[in-house]
């Protein structure tokens, strides 16, 4: 077995996505191969919602396509799955879909879908001579000659990247354009004022089941969540593609249904109406007492508790200050964010946790007074409410922290902290 343990050879096998990442940048490639630090943002969310909807489609043209086929070749040690794969005459050709608004083909899609091509030409043992990649953002659909010169530089590339694999090469950081959109440039580029970075969005790989019909009852069957209504069934949901489940209002959930979610560690949260979080049942808060006992301490403790305060506090401005920058330069306007960057300074001289607070709500109401700008007249959005909120966007806001407030509670009682006991909000 290679590393992966997908194929007997002596190397290192590689996933095609790995080939992107290395050509994209080696040392986002390092980061993620080596030190397995992998990290979403807007563009790998928005990239994994067009894969996941657009397999439902199952034609290409007027030929037939087989979505999600798995392919390795044991000569290059590669592997992974092909987002389609069509029947061309005596050929086959793979189809790779990308969310990309490029004009252009970029290298480091051409460099995975050849290696996709030469593995689905040995695992079927048929001619692949073309492979397409198409650009859902551009519509634009290039065709790709897998030929000689095209596989030679791909093992020039997989042989490149087995040497960072086995330490022998290690990549460095280079700043470049393409960093901005690099999910990873946390993690890989100190602060820089000349960086834009991304908002980045929680990696979230499975299902939420929100339960809102009033009356409904969530049933089990088998490893399965069935919610009914009146006798009708409504919606039949595995539990392992389940990573939470929200019950708003009048919903039953019967006691195998309970067990199952248990057995499977899935949060259920029971909500009002208008999605205030009533209660929340979750795997038993971690056993690890002594950590529990030093937040405690900490919480009494203002040289802890200050300085940390700052910290989020001043992070969570910066995405603040991020966030309208964005919008109004997708709308070629200047975003005003000079009110926020005044309390950002004002936070850093701060003496206590309810100057930081106090500041915190003078940024905030400035951020959503400043986002008015970019929400359309339609939605009639003047600022934040809640309790409840009084219109669609504050609702749709309402609902989406309300969700985050679950996911944190969950992560705090994961590891063994109290999330009843916050440092700047309890
Ligand atoms: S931030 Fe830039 S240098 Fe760092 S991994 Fe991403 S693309 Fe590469």
């Amino acid at each position: 077995m290679g590393k992966t343990g997908v194929l007997e050879d002596q190397h290192y096998d590689i996933p095609f996505y790995a080939i992107n990442a290395y050509v994209y940048c080696p040392y986002r490639y390092y980061l993620e191969h080596v030190q397995g630090i992998f990290a979403d943002n807007a563009h790998i969310t928005e990239g994994r919602f067009i894969h996941a909807t657009k397999s439902k489609q199952s034609r290409w043209g007027n030929k037939k396509k087989i979505p999600g086929v798995f392919v390795a070749s044991e000569e290059l040690g590669v592997y992974g799955y092909v987002d389609y794969v069509i029947s061309d005459s005596d050929d086959l050709r793979p189809i790779e879909i990308k969310k990309s608004s490029s004009t252009h083909l970029y290298e480091n899609d051409r460099l995975q879908l050849i290696a996709e091509a030469v593995a689905l030409s040995e695992s079927t043992g048929k001619n692949v001579r073309l492979g397409v990649l198409k650009y859902e953002g551009s519509g634009k659909r290039f065709h790709v000659k897998i030929d000689e010169k095209a596989i030679k530089k791909l093992k020039e590339i997989l042989s490149e990247m087995r040497k960072i694999l086995s330490g022998e090469v290690t990549p460095k950081p280079k700043k470049s354009t393409k960093c901005e959109k690099c999910s990873l440039v946390s993690y890989c580029m100190p602060p820089d004022k000349d960086l834009k970075r991304m908002v980045t969005p929680h990696s979230e790989r499975k299902e939420s089941l929100f339960v809102m019909r009033q009356g409904a009852i969530v049933s089990r069957t088998g490893k399965s969540f069935l919610v009914s209504y009146n006798g009708d069934k409504l919606a039949r949901v595995n539990a392992h593609s389940l990573s939470r489940i929200q019950l708003y209002g009048l919903i039953t959930l019967t006691t195998p249904a309970l067990k199952l979610a248990v057995e499977e560690g899935i949060p259920v949260s029971f909500m009002t109406l208008s999605g205030k979080l009533i209660t929340k049942l979750s795997a038993p808060l971690s056993k690890n007492v002594m950590l529990r006992k030093i937040q405690y301490q900490k919480f009494e403790d203002p040289e802890f508790v200050i300085p940390l305060a700052k910290k989020l506090m001043i992070a969570k401005l910066d995405n603040m200050i991020s966030a309208l920058k964005r919008l109004g330069k997708n709308r070629k306007q200047k975003a005003k964010t000079e009110f926020i960057k005044q309390q950002r300074r004002n936070i850093k001289t701060a003496k206590s946790i309810e100057e930081i607070r106090g500041l915190e709500g003078i940024a905030t109401k400035n951020y959503f007074q400043e986002l008015q700008k970019y929400v359309p007249e339609k939605f009639d959005f003047d600022g934040r409410n809640r309790r409840p909120p009084k219109d669609e966007v504050n609702a749709l806001l309402s609902f989406v922290y309300c969700l985050l407030l679950t996911d944190i509670q969950g992560i705090c009682e994961s590891v063994g902290l109290d999330p009843f006991l916050g440092f700047i909000h309890t």
